[in-house]
């Protein structure tokens, strides 16, 4: 028997009971959205006419009457108490990744030592909370360290609860005292208007209805669990999120058993309470699944209004985490977790609309076809103008380990249509759909597009920018990062791209509007046709033609991120309001520095963890084969000393290359020479994981990949 950490947490797990932590009542409609100051609490909290005045914000984004605040302020207050919250919080989005709250209580001390809970308009529309320790890209200096969150009525305020109480949050924006923007919520607020706008410009010169513009987003998340005990025996998982060394276990995921396969009643039971927490939250939680990699899964929730969803995005990834824990499981969200396996992705599913329409849905009449293929040649144009810069909102330190690699979208931007659109837009290009107009009603002679029925769009995994029936699904964003990122920018660019086409539109005549619309379109498939890509994106045959077309393909985070800085995206990001200059080059500042520090971060572990953990175990286990042979050689023993010799030797030979790897990656470290450290890293991991080979499996200090993977 071996008394190592790793073989006590296997042993731990295998006599633990799997008991439900969980409520043992199945979930009850009625509380869907209970912990939400949703339209139900506002309606039952607030007079009627100010109900109406805050309601007419949060649907039809009306611009919040000042003076209902104290009201407002006062209802949700009461709402909240009702519901145990004793504090309340400003909920906002630095750039750090994550979210960010400074609690205060109601308590407001009143005459002969009593109290009593307060809140007032101001407490709810602005915050102050000190910004100098927030990452800011050199916007702020220290002495100016002010910063103000502002109340965002458009996402509904909601409680968080903890064990003995609770807390209401206040989702809100994040900027700086000279105004600059230092979250994510402001600028995809910006974006969102800006596309709306565009998207309201478009359909006046279809004539449509006046009706009120959508912008919809359905995130995936994908994620793995593991056992908590192997978790707290891995110093890599707990300081960067993954793994820097375990060698690949015979079975992984070859044999496809894994994705939607029967879900394992610990996990289940996990799925089910972090349902249960996100229905109350007014979270649609709708998915639930196996995935592709052992030990991954994946949750999807019912799309809703794009701030909305990021902003519920956020609170999924908590609740995983949190629910995790109460499991004594781990939810890793790192986008690539395990070396060799499947890494994790949020799809990104993103639509327009305008009213019930779904401007992405290719529709089955004349109008709809043509406002369908108005807004794809939009998209194609977007997207192939500023490919780099959607590139740029997936990088990441972690997701450089997953973009590129055999089973994810590669880091060159391309879109899938599918046979049948592809198709269609060729013989546009080509000229050969032409248009016959009848007096006074736009009409396309020809119903170009044939009805696709929603599932029948071929299935492509490969495309990091897939269109799926009635959205488009940008699938290069990593699991742990913000949804927020990726949004600005497509809404910016699809906004930009709308307004190319109107302006070309309002100049035309009534009489010429299909012409010139045909003409428009054209021109923007033959230009950009290059950005459509249908076959294998893993492939190395995509990659090759990809550089004939001219499409960029941005390998590191330290490459992607440069697109901020190209002078044609500012001014794109600048004239749509959604960043300034200054903005974006904080921004670039900020994610750069973020590489940096994690990198280093990475560097120091791997190293530490070599020379601390392995090596040790290995020289006691050189020490021991050294001492058998010794004794087998006193002994007079026939066989077996050529054996012992042959590992010994092995072993031996494997700790002077971790000697000498170890040394590489600590001067890279000191070097401050990001390629090399993770050159060095991948160096040191090559000789760790041929030890753990070599080495006796009873005093292997970190547990294996075959472990983790499997037992839970
Ligand atoms: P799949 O993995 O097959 O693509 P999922 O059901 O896992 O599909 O996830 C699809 C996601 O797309 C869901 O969140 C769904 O709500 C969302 N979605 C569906 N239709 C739209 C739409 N029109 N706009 C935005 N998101 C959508
Ligand atoms: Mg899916």
């Amino acid at each position: 028997m071996s008394n190592c950490n790793r073989t006590y947490a296997i042993n731990q797990i295998a006599v633990s009971p799997v008991l439900p932590p969980c409520e043992p009542r199945p979930a009850n409609i009625d509380d869907y959205g209970i912990d939400v100051f949703n339209e139900d609490s506002i309606r039952k909290y607030l007079s009627k006419g100010i109900a109406e005045k805050l309601l007419a914000t949060i649907e039809k984004g009306v611009p919040i009457d000042p003076a209902i605040a104290g009201d407002v302020a006062h209802a949700m207050k009461e709402w909240a108490i009702d519901r145990g919250a004793t504090h309340y919080t400003h909920w906002f989005q630095p750039l750090t990744g994550g979210t960010a709250e400074k609690h205060d209580s109601f308590v407001s001390p009143v005459p002969h030592g009593q109290a009593v809970f307060a809140f007032s308009g101001k407490n709810l529309v602005v915050g102050e909370p000190d910004a100098s320790s927030f990452p800011s890209g050199g916007i702020r200096s220290t002495f100016e360290a002010r910063g103000y969150t502002a109340w965002d009525p458009s996402s509904p305020a909601f409680i968080k609860r903890h064990a003995n109480g609770a807390t209401l949050c206040i989702p809100t924006a994040f900027c700086s005292y000279t105004g600059d923007v230092l979250d994510k919520k402001t600028p995809l607020l910006r974006s969102i208007q800006a596309l709306k706008r565009s998207v309201n410009r478009l359909m006046k010169c279809f004539g449509v209805p006046e009706d009120t513009p959508e912008v919809s987003l359905g995130p995936e998340q994908e994620y793995f669990l593991i056992d908590k005990k192997f978790y707290l025996n891995r110093p890599d998982l707990l300081q960067t999120g993954r793994t820097l060394f375990g060698a690949p276990p015979p079975k992984h995921q070859q044999l496809e058993d894994h994705y939607f396969g029967a879900i394992k009643p610990r996990i289940i039971q996990f799925m089910t309470e972090v349902e249960q927490e996100l229905w109350k939250l007014g979270i649609p939680a709708k998915t639930r699944h196996n995935e592709v990699a052992p030990a991954q899964f994946e949750l999807a929730p019912v799309f809703e209004d794009l701030n909305v969803a990021v902003d519920h995005n956020m609170l999924v990834m908590e609740t995983l985490r949190q629910v995790a824990d109460r499991h004594g499981l781990v939810c890793l969200l790192h986008e690539k977790p395990f070396a060799g396996i499947n890494g994790s992705g949020k799809h990104n599913n993103w639509s327009i609309g305008y009213g019930k329409r779904n401007l992405l849905d290719p529709g089955n009449d004349p109008e709809q076809n043509m406002i369908f293929l108005t807004v794809l040649s939009a998209i194609l144009r977007g997207v192939d103008l500023h490919a780099d810069l959607l590139r740029s909102t997936t990088c990441s330190i972690n997701n450089d380990h997953r973009l590129g690699a055999n089973e994810a979208p590669p880091a060159i931007v391309s879109i899938f249509l599918g046979e049948q659109l592809e198709d269609i837009i060729d013989q546009i290009a080509k000229g050969a759909v032409s248009t016959s107009k009848k007096a006074g009603t736009m009409r396309i002679g020809v119903d170009i597009l044939p009805t696709l029925p929603r599932d029948a769009t071929d299935r492509n995994r490969t495309s990091p920018f897939a269109f799926t029936g009635n959205k488009f699904e940008f699938r290069a964003p990593g699991s742990s990062r913000s949804c927020a990122g990726p949004n600005i920018f497509l809404n910016t660019i699809v906004a930009e791209s709308l307004d190319f086409i109107s302006e070309r539109l309002e100049k035309a005549s009534a009489k010429d509007f299909n012409e010139a619309l045909l003409k428009i379109i054209r021109d923007i498939v033959a230009k950009h046709r290059r950005i459509v890509f249908n076959g294998n994106g893993y492939s190395a045959e995509w990659e090759a033609e990809a550089a004939r077309r001219g499409l960029p393909n941005l390998k590191t985070t330290p490459e992607a991120l440069k697109p901020l800085l190209e002078t044609v995206n500012q001014k794109l990001m600048e004239k749509y309001g959604v960043f300034s200059k200054v903005e974006m080059d904080s921004r670039y500042e900020v994610f750069l520095e973020e590489y940096h520090r994690k990198l280093r971060i990475e560097g120091e572990i791997a190293l530490e963890i070599a020379t601390s953990m392995i090596l040790p175990i290995a020289a006691t286990y050189y020490g021991r084969l050294s001492a058998d042979l010794a004794s087998a050689a006193q002994g007079k023993l026939k066989a077996g000393t050529a054996g012992l010799r042959r590992l010994a030797d092995q072993v031996g030979a494997g700790i002077d290359r971790l000697d000498a790897a170890s040394d590489a990656l600590r001067k890279a470290i000191a070097a401050h020479n990001p390629k090399k450290t993770l050159a060095a890293m991948t160096g040191l991991r090559d000789v760790v994981d041929a030890l753990e080979l070599l080495v006796d499996d009873a005093c292997w200090p970190l547990p294996k990949y075959r472990e983790m993977l499997f037992i839970y």
